[in-house]
Parts: C-alpha cells; sequence; structure tokens
C-alpha cells in the first residue's frame, strides 16, 4: 500500500495497523465543531506518550501531526536516500558562532515523531541533573525532584520493553530491565577493550529494541537500518508502542496535519487550532491545547501565534519562549582497527561508558558526558569523511575502502543552557505562509572545556583499543530547551504540569520543557515526564480544577 504523500490514511473512523501489512484498525474521530477535550500538537516521544495516557484516563483526545502514518512493514526501505523522508526537512535558518545542522540528525516529521528513526539509548538521568544548580553548581534547578521522576522511568521502561544488563553500573539500585541485553556487536567490544585498558566502567547499553519476540513484532535481526527507520518493528518508537495503545484508548491521531496557530479567544484562553489538511485549512475546537512540536516547531507554533492579547507570541509575557535552546554535543573519534570490525552490523551503539556523566572529580568543566560504541551506515560515513576530513576523488574512495575496518566512539555531552541560544522568527514565509525559524546556537566556554576533554579523552580509548589513524568529528545531536519549565512567571514558559504560565489551559508536553540536558540521551526522560503530566492532568481533573 504505497503512501500518497497529500492523501492522509488515518480517515474513515480507521488507523494504518503498523503492526499487519494493509491492516487496519479502529479509530474513534472527533468533529472539528465540538470541542474536545485536548488537542496534542505532535505525536513524537512526548505528544504520543501523552495522548495515550490522556486518553487511557478517559480524555477526548486528537493529537494531530504534520507528517505521515508510516506502515513501518511497506513504507520503510533498506536504503538510505529513499528514507530521507523520515525528517522534518522544512527550510530553517541556521545561526549563531557553532550553527546546529538541523534535519536528519535531530529532528523527524511522522507519526511517532524523531523516536521512529532515533538510535533507541534509554539511559536514565543522573539524579543530580534535576537540582544541577543546588547540588552540582552549575546551570539551573528543574522545578521537580529526580523521585518524581523515577517511577515513571521504570513505567516508559516497561512500555519500551528496554533491553539492558542485569545491573547498570551508575546511578541509583534499580531493578532489572524489562528484557535481556544483546549481544555485543565488534564495534561495542572495541569500546569495552578501551575502557577495560583504562580502568574505567563500561556497559551493554540499555536500548529500545526487542531482544526477544513481543505479539506480532520480531526480535532485532541486527541489520543496523536504525537510524533510517526500522522496517521489522524490533524498534520499539512511539509509532508502535504509546500510539496503537491511545487509538485503542480512543484517541484521534490526525496525520498529514500541519497546525499553523493557536486561536486564544478574548478571554485570554485557548479555543482550539487552525490546521491544515487535504489541501485546506480547518479549524477544531478543544477545551485544553498542548504543544508538542520539539524545541524548535512548539516556540515556532507559540511565536507564529501572535495575537492581540499576546502581540510577541502566546505564552510569552516573559519573552521566554524559543531562550535556552539546548543540543547535546556529539564530538566523534574514528579510527582504523587490525580486525575486520563491520560496525554497521547491528544497532549503531550496543556498548557505553557513563563514567564521566558520574565521575565529578579531575574535571575542568562542569557538566557530564556519555560515551557511545558507533555503526554509521555507508552513505552517512562517505558524507562524514568528506566533509571533516574534505576528501574527495580517489583519496575519498581509498578512505571509503576502509570501512569495514574502521571503528568510532562518540559522545552525548551537556550544553549550558543559555539565554542567547535561542528560536525566533524569520521574515520568510513556508508554503503554507508560516513564518519559518531561524535558530542560533553558539557553544559556551565551558561546552568547549568538556568537548576538549573528551576529544582527548575517547582518542585515549580508541588507542587502548587497538585504533589507529585517529580523527575527530565535530557534531551535535537531540534539542532540548526552547519553552523551558521553572518556578515562576519569570523564570520560564511553563510550570512543573506543563502548563503554560499565561494560558490555563494551554500545555506544553516535549523535550522543550527541559531547563537543563544532562550527558545523556534524552527521550526516557521526555516519555517519562510526559507520563508523569497526564497523571497531573489528571489528578487536577479528579479535584475539579482543570479549567
Ligand atoms: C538520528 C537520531 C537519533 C536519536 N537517538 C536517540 C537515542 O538513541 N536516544 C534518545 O533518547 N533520543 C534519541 N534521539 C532524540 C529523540 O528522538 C528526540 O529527543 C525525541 O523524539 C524528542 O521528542 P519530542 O516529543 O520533543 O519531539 P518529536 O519526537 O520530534 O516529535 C515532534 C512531532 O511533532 C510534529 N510537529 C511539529 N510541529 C508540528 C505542527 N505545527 N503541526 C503538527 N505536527 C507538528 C513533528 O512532525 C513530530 O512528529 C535521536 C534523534 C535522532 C534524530
Ligand atoms: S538493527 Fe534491529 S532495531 Fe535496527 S533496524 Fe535492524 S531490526 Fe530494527
Amino acid at each position: 500500500m504505497i503512501l500518497d504523500p497529500e492523501r492522509p490514511r488515518a480517515l474513515n473512523g480507521q488507523a494504518p495497523d503498523v503492526f499487519r501489512k494493509g491492516g487496519w484498525v479502529p479509530m474513534r474521530m472527533y468533529p472539528d465543531d465540538e470541542p474536545v477535550d485536548f488537542a496534542i500538537i505532535g505525536t513524537g516521544a512526548g505528544g504520543g506518550t501523552l495522548a495515550c495516557k490522556l486518553a487511557s484516563a478517559g480524555f477526548r483526545v486528537v493529537a494531530f501531526d504534520a507528517g505521515p502514518f508510516w506502515r513501518p512493514l511497506e513504507d520503510f526501505a533498506s536504503d538510505e536516500k529513499e528514507q530521507q523522508k523520515l525528517y522534518w526537512k522544512d527550510e530553517r535558518i541556521i545561526a549563531g558562532d557553532d550553527p546546529i545542522q538541523l534535519g536528519a540528525n535531530n529532528s523527524g516529521r511522522g507519526v511517532g515523531g524523531s523516536t521512529v528513526h532515533f538510535t533507541m539509548l534509554t539511559p536514565r538521568f543522573r539524579p543530580e541533573w534535576f537540582k544541577a544548580r543546588s547540588t552540582l553548581g552549575y546551570g539551573v534547578d528543574w522545578p521537580l525532584e529526580w523521585t518524581d521522576i523515577a517511577p515513571y522511568y521504570g513505567a516508559v521502561e516497561e512500555m519500551l520493553q528496554v533491553a539492558g544488563p542485569l545491573t547498570y553500573p551508575w546511578g541509583p539500585p534499580r531493578p532489572r530491565y524489562p528484557r535481556r541485553a544483546h549481544e555485543l556487536n565488534a564495534a561495542a567490544i572495541v569500546l569495552t577493550r578501551g575502557c577495560e585498558q583504562l580502568g574505567i566502567p563500561w556497559s551493554q547499553a540499555p536500548i529500545a529494541t526487542l531482544s526477544s519476540p513481543r505479539g506480532l513484532a520480531h526480535p532485532c535481526v541486527y541489520r543496523g537500518f536504525c537510524v533510517i527507520g526500522c522496517s521489522t518493528n524490533a524498534k520499539q518508537s512511539v509509532l508502535v508502542t504509546w500510539i496503537p495503545r491511545a487509538i485503542e484508548a480512543g484517541a484521534e491521531i490526525r496525520d498529514l496535519a500541519m497546525v499553523g496557530r493557536i486561536e486564544i479567544d478574548a478571554s485570554g484562553r485557548a479555543a482550539g487550532v487552525h490546521y491544515h489538511r487535504e489541501g485546506a485549512w480547518r479549524f477544531q475546537k478543544a477545551r485544553h491545547v498542548v504543544v508538542a512540536g520539539y524545541s524548535i516547531e512548539t516556540p515556532r507554533l507559540l511565536l507564529n501565534s501572535a495575537c492581540t492579547q499576546f502581540p510577541d507570541g502566546v505564552a510569552n509575557r516573559n519573552g521566554l519562549v524559543g531562550k535556552y535552546l539546548m543540543v547535546h554535543s556529539n564530538q566523534g573519534i574514528f579510527g582504523e582497527m587490525e580486525d575486520e570490525i563491520r560496525w554497521y552490523k547491528a544497532p549503531p551503539s550496543l556498548a557505553l561508558t557513563e563514567h564521566w556523566n558520574y565521575t565529578d572529580e579531575g574535571k575542568d568543566f562542569h557538566g557530564g558526558y556519555l560515551i557511545a560504541s558507533q555503526g554509521p551506515l555507508i552513505r552517512e560515513w562517505a558524507i562524514k569523511v568528506a566533509l571533516s576530513k574534505g576528501l574527495w576523488g580517489m583519496d575519498l574512495r581509498r578512505e571509503i575502502a576502509r570501512y569495514n575496518h574502521m571503528a568510532g566512539l562518540k559522545i552525548v555531552g551537556e550544553v549550558e543552557p543559555r539565554e542567547i541560544n535561542r528560536v525566533e522568527l524569520a521574515e520568510e514565509c513556508d508554503e503554507l505562509g508560516l513564518r519559518i525559524p531561524t535558530v542560533t546556537f553558539s557553544y559556551s566556554a565551558n561546552d568547549r572545556r568538556l568537548t576538549d576533554h573528551a576529544a582527548t579523552f575517547m582518542a585515549q580509548l580508541l588507542e587502548a583499543a587497538g585504533g589507529r589513524n585517529l580523527w575527530l568529528e565535530n557534531d551535535t545531536a537531540h534539542l532540548m530547551g526552547g519553552c523551558r519549565m521553572g518556578f515562576t512567571p519569570e523564570d520560564s514558559v511553563a510550570d512543573t504540569n506543563g502548563r503554560t504560565w499565561d494560558v490555563p489551559n494551554l500545555w506544553i508536553c516535549d523535550g522543550s520543557l527541559f531547563p537543563t540536558g544532562g550527558g545523556a540521551n534524552p527521550s526516557l526522560t521526555i516519555m517519562a515526564l510526559a507520563c508523569r503530566i497526564g497523571d497531573r492532568i489528571a489528578a487536577i481533573a479528579k479535584r475539579g480544577e482543570l479549567h
């Protein structure tokens, strides 16, 4: 069943069954002119999870996504070029001293959001990061505690059936992961060898791909196509976990539906959303609106929704919408090994060390980073080599011919939250007439000390494992912040429940809420936060206070 990029699939009371070729599941539908309880914009780690939680709590939910409703078993090719279709590729302007490369490496478009092509690493955050300012002396505190999030980590790991080690060397004691860890591939063994030589702990990665069958989904077959979308459903993305359960619980998913503006009524409350679907603008009435479009599209939508009551953008009275944008620094080190590694086999990162997340001594910087083993696909590798080493022609061919002997490491490095790193509106508009975002980013002096430290340490590690002719790549991964949560209407856009300070029935539920980013991949924490927000909303409603 070939996808027509203009024609939504979730229509006429049914949605694609992601587990059966050509199959459908029944889906409840809501008319535009009857207010639903919640209109959620975005169906990724934050929005997809929340849609499931709220529908399961009995709320009438419509969740919109600008991208398609993929059928992984039919739509996903083992072809890097074809799979570019998964990324958010709309024009965006990048600025700052260190402009962020956007697209494949940080944002997806489609039901399930960026988790459809994420690498599936699911580490928990270090408890102290939720109080980074008061316990570690940098960044800011989150308006919630580790103990508020911890139970939800367990619930999300269960939903994703995370495969992981029996004991994890870092963080508070934890129960075993739901599924057994995956065997290490050769690329991961390189990391373990280096760590053992340097005397630091390593671990099998906690990773959201199946190590044994789950219903109709097969276990991982180690073909390594994860970052271009998993065609076997072993990957436990939001598309195959929270979304089918959300639909079963009564949520409607509206695919290929781009929300362009949130309507604010005369009393200053959100009244619904204007969205573009099947060639026309429509309006969905809603009692509550949740924005979950990730760190660029969430602020962009709020800013694009400027109106008489909010001339500088909705929920932006303090001017903080779009500010404190963060990435993870993602420096990589690569080297040639004597043995054949064939690093493309299996998910890219099967081993990691969080040593520098949990060790504070001996650092000349604040924050932390984890190091994970790598396995780029050949096209991605060729682009990296051409751009980072400036090679072309026969020199490039010679370098690429060594692909099967290469190994590498990359960090997920903490970056300071700084007001100057931001999302704003450019003057230019997209084809729907919506102003496009300008994304400005520069590393701080502390961020650079962290990446310098990581570069030196990773070089030692890879050399200790037998790597030769090492070279370094500068990169970033993940987005966070841009609409951060906080303690007061002066220091943040939303409160601890994701409710915006300025509009009582407007909420945010995605990575843009993060006040700090830690040195670990963010999705598990985004989903845990979404579960908590879902429970908080249900509790507020139960008290009769959800107005
Ligand atoms: C290559 C890659 C590898 C990654 N690896 C990992 C990893 O190993 N571990 C990890 O934890 N994280 C990883 N991530 C990051 C992770 O995927 C994101 O942090 C996470 O998905 C963000 O969740 P979110 O809900 O904030 O946004 P998303 O999941 O991106 O969801 C946002 C959704 O909103 C939709 N949307 C946006 N604006 C609108 C609008 N106006 N109208 C309608 N729909 C809209 C988008 O189409 C999108 O589907 C990776 C990301 C990438 C790209
Ligand atoms: S390696 Fe496993 S998770 Fe990755 S694409 Fe293949 S089956 Fe899916």
